[in-house]
């Protein structure tokens, strides 16, 4: 049971009447001072997974966070609800800084933010030994991964925290990590035995559509006309596109601003209130928009440029409808966009740049899916949806399938027989029968299945590998190599004969595409 306390916490300050199934489990582990790690989707309700423990125990809990900018908006939430909290980055005056302190040490602080480099910094952690921490949370704990979509090199020092601190509780919290992010964050941390909380990250509101990047502005326009008064979001790869887009929308009548990192911060902060405040209904954007601002009735949201990854696109469509009513997601998808964001990865290390490219590939297969996207989009995340979603462009017009069983077992014996230590370029080779190094320095040209699949254009391959990957029929190890794993669902197909359903590979034509300006 809920401790009684919590709960009055939770209605006191912060005048809620129940808590979210999760939070309750969440809490409770926190209070019973175990490690854990919460996968929410945004607006799930993370913050309360802290904050309320933190007010419950005595002592101060420490919230370490990479978002400078929402520092503030967060701590003045909390003073206003009447919580004592305060936060300290490079952005506070010595003063400033000194005066928190010592109310810190008064035991008048109950919740204090802090930056991963105020964290680290030198005396920090003796500071700290001078408080009573009852509990460490580390907002947007993905980013301590190397194989996350937001690695911060300086997030890796937080193993520190465990090893300075070990009986103090660390609570990890996360929108968006991988099953291979997930175990890493805890590895990172040091946190072994933690309890990992992952809530579903279905949207049933979202309504998934996707469109070749044809003709954009005046699908736009339809689309708006479908959508009239209704706030919404477009996404633009440059903050160039952004402006032009703004404005060739306010020179078709509507109320639209352009937001990216590049404009001054007070631009920014007017396109942002005038969007909550509904006297803007569009904002063109850079992904530097949408972090932190909580409007629950963004109507839908545009990707006038393709996503790097599907967790940057699921935090991004995730603005749209939070507060459950029905949002439109619209996604533009070109080949010249998967080129360009090639491009982009260029600079970085090698194993980064390999680990981006692997993951722009499975946003890729994403975009030209042909079964349901919602199912894609949950096995991502290692979700498994057992019945099309209905709610998206595929489920509504299911494009033609064929039985693709038999390909399926071709593939995933291959893979078998290769102990699952194959990528699939390799894998495509094998089963085309290559004779190149790899092929034969391995003998892969002596197992049974090797020219199984010769009939088949390398490109029809990989279309149909990837369909198997989206249906979670088979899994790919980034920490090794990219090789490709079979799972519990793969046998299936191999022993039990379980039907596999594919979509013709039908390649996107890019000279269709429209000449526009990016
Ligand atoms: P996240 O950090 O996961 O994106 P937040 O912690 O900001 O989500 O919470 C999202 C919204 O949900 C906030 O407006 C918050 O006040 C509200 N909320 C959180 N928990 C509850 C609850 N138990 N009952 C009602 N509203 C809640
Ligand atoms: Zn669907």
């Amino acid at each position: 049971m809920m401790s009684e306390r919590a709960q009055t916490i939770l209605k006191e300050y912060f005048g809620y009447d129940a808590f979210r199934p999760m939070q309750q489990s969440v809490i409770q582990t926190v209070l019973a001072g175990q490690d854990c790690l919460v996968l929410m989707p945004t607006g799930g309700g993370k913050s309360l997974c802290y904050q309320v423990p933190a007010l419950v125990m005595s002592g101060i809990c420490v919230v370490v966070s990479p978002l400078i900018a929402l520092m503030k908006d967060q701590v003045e939430a909390l003073l206003a609800n009447g919580v004592p909290a305060g936060y300290l980055n490079s952005s506070l005056s010595a003063e400033d800084q000194y005066e928190l302190e010592n109310e810190c040490l008064a035991d008048k602080i109950k919740l204090l933010y802090v930056s991963p480099e105020k964290l680290l910094s030198p005396g920090f952690f003796s500071f700290l030994k001078r408080l009573t921490v009852n509990l460490f949370a580390i907002d947007e704990a993905h980013c301590i991964s190397a194989w996350g979509h937001d690695f911060r090199p300086e997030y890796t020092q937080l193993k520190y925290i465990k090893e300075q601190f070990p009986q103090v509780p660390i609570v990890a919290l996360t929108a968006t990590a991988d099953r291979l992010t997930r175990q890493d964050i805890l590895k990172q941390l040091g946190l072994p035995s933690a309890k990992v909380f992952v809530s579903s990250f279905d949207r049933p509101n979202l309504n998934l559509t996707v469109l070749p990047a044809k003709n954009r502005f005046k699908v736009i326009l339809d689309f708006l006309e479908s959508h009239r008064g209704q706030p919404g979001i477009i996404y633009c790869l440059s903050r160039n596109s952004t402006e032009q887009l703004a404005q060739k929308l306010m020179g078709e009548g509507y109320k639209a601003t352009a937001y990216h990192a590049g404009l001054p911060a007070q631009a920014r902060s007017k396109a942002q209130e005038a969007f909550l405040k509904d006297n803007v209904q569009i904002v063109c954007a850079t992904i530097a928009f949408g972090m932190g601002i909580d409007k629950s009735n963004v109507r839908w949201v545009i990707h006038y440029n393709l996503p790097k990854n599907i967790e940057s696109y699921y935090q991004e469509i995730g603005r749209g409808g939070r507060d459950g009513a029905r949002a439109g997601a619209l996604l533009f998808y070109s080949y010249s966009d998967v080129m360009r964001l090639r491009d982009m990865f260029k600079e970085g290390n090698p194993e980064q740049v390999s680990l981006q490219i692997a993951k722009l590939d499975r946003m890729q297969q994403f975009a030209e899916a042909a079964t349901c996207r919602r199912k894609i989009l949950l096995q991502y995340f290692g979700e498994t949806l057992e019945k099309d979603c209905g709610n998206c462009d595929n489920c509504r017009n299911p494009p033609a399938t064929f039985d693709g069983t038999l390909l399926a077992q071709k593939a995933l014996s291959a893979v078998a027989r290769m102990q699952e230590k194959v990528n699939m370029s390799l894998l495509i080779d094998v089963l085309r029968g290559a004779r190149n190094q790899a092929v034969l320095q391995k003998s892969y040209d002596k197992i049974k299945t090797y020219g199984a699949g010769r009939d088949l254009p390398h490109q029809d391959w990989q279309s149909y590998l990837h369909q198997f990957l989206n249906a979670g029929l088979l899994e790919m190890a980034y920490e090794e190599g990219y090789a490709l794993k079979l799972n519990n669902r793969s046998r299936e197909v191999l022993f039990s004969n379980q039907k596999v359903k594919l979509v013709k590979f039908q390649p996107v034509a890019e000279k269709e595409e429209e000449k526009v300006e990016r």
